[in-house]
């Protein structure tokens, strides 16, 4: 890899001399190859992914921009993204993470209250962006089930059709896509921002104990996604649950909403990795069609 034209961004972006002098592989990213670019006094972190998904690294850069806009959750500063010959990259801040404790998890899970309390006059964003690497549409909308029906689960439903997976998912799904207003009987959603891929992989504590987001897929959308999301995979701790709780409490009908809103991740992850989760989503249909039922 040719560092050149990445180093010369970089200094046109902080309007600071930026000579390369050495670049670390970083391992742990799903989608994208991850370095550190090291010059005497300053490191930078850096994404690199296939030039024809420069869009992707567009929407990061947008939806960090927006999430540090809010001074509510820290983010790693985002520094520049474009394109060399072969490549897109996204250059951020490079973070030394330290270690997670209560303090660090109440801190966050009040600062995720403060980022929801942030809120538009619609549902969407101004761009797409992708969930994974797959897109994921953000056209503005007045109505939250119109939204959600048609850009998150109707998407992920006919995705899943394209890649074969017909018969008993694409049934239950039809069901849910046309009976899901009966989960919203009594709670209304309002448009907060969301970081909109919050699972414990993208949320971390820097060395000075400051919590911190990154890879986020931004949208103004009901918050109760975000949280049903941290519960997915695990790994946010009851100090960050009663910490969110105590600034802006759930609704009692998140209990069940909760696996409503998973089901759109584990279908992406259908749509992404296979079979493997085709039973998890054809189980939380049947849950889902119990409740409506
Ligand atoms: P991907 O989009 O490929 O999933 P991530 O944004 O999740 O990549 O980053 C991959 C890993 O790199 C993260 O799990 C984290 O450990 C590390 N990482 C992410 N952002 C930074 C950063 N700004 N500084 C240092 N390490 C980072």
């Amino acid at each position: 890899m040719n560092w050149q034209v990445i180093s010369e961004q970089i200094e046109s972006a902080t309007g600071q001399a930026f000579k390369v002098l050495s670049a670390h592989s970083l391992a742990g990213g799903d989608i994208n190859s991850a370095y550190r670019l090291q010059a005497c006094d300053k490191s930078y972190f850096i994404k690199l992914n296939s030039a024809d998904l420069l869009a992707m690294f567009e929407a990061e850069f947008a939806g960090l921009q927006e999430l540090a806009r809010t001074q509510t959750v820290c983010v790693p500063a985002p520094v520049v993204c474009g394109q060399t010959a072969g490549h897109s990259f996204l250059v951020l801040e490079h973070i030394e993470f330290g270690c997670s404790s209560q303090a660090t998890d109440r801190l966050l899970g009040q600062q995720l209250a403060q980022l929801h309390q942030q809120q538009q006059a619609y549902f969407g964003w101004h761009r797409d962006n992708t969930i994974g690497s797959t897109l994921q549409l953000n056209r503005k909308s007045d109505d939250w089930l119109t939204f959600w029906r048609e850009q998150r689960l109707g998407m992920q439903l006919k995705l899943a059709a394209k890649n074969g997976y017909s018969g008993r998912l694409q049934a239950s799904g039809e069901r849910l896509y046309n009976d899901m207003a009966v989960l919203f009987d009594s709670y209304l959603p309002q448009p907060s921002l969301l970081h909109g891929d919050l699972w414990a992989g993208n949320a971390a504590v820097d060395k000075q104990g400051c919590p911190l987001v990154f890879d986020p897929a931004c949208y103004y959308g009901d918050r109760e996604a975000d949280l049903a999301m941290t519960e997915l995979f695990g790994g946010f701790s009851q100090d960050f649950y009663a910490a969110y709780q105590a600034v802006w409490p759930l609704d009692k009908g998140y209990a069940v909403r909760k696996t409503f809103y998973n089901l759109y991740h584990i279908l992406n992850h259908l749509n992404l990795f296979g079979g493997g989760y085709l039973r998890q989503a054809e189980s939380m249909l049947t849950m889902l069609l119990a409740e409506i039922n």
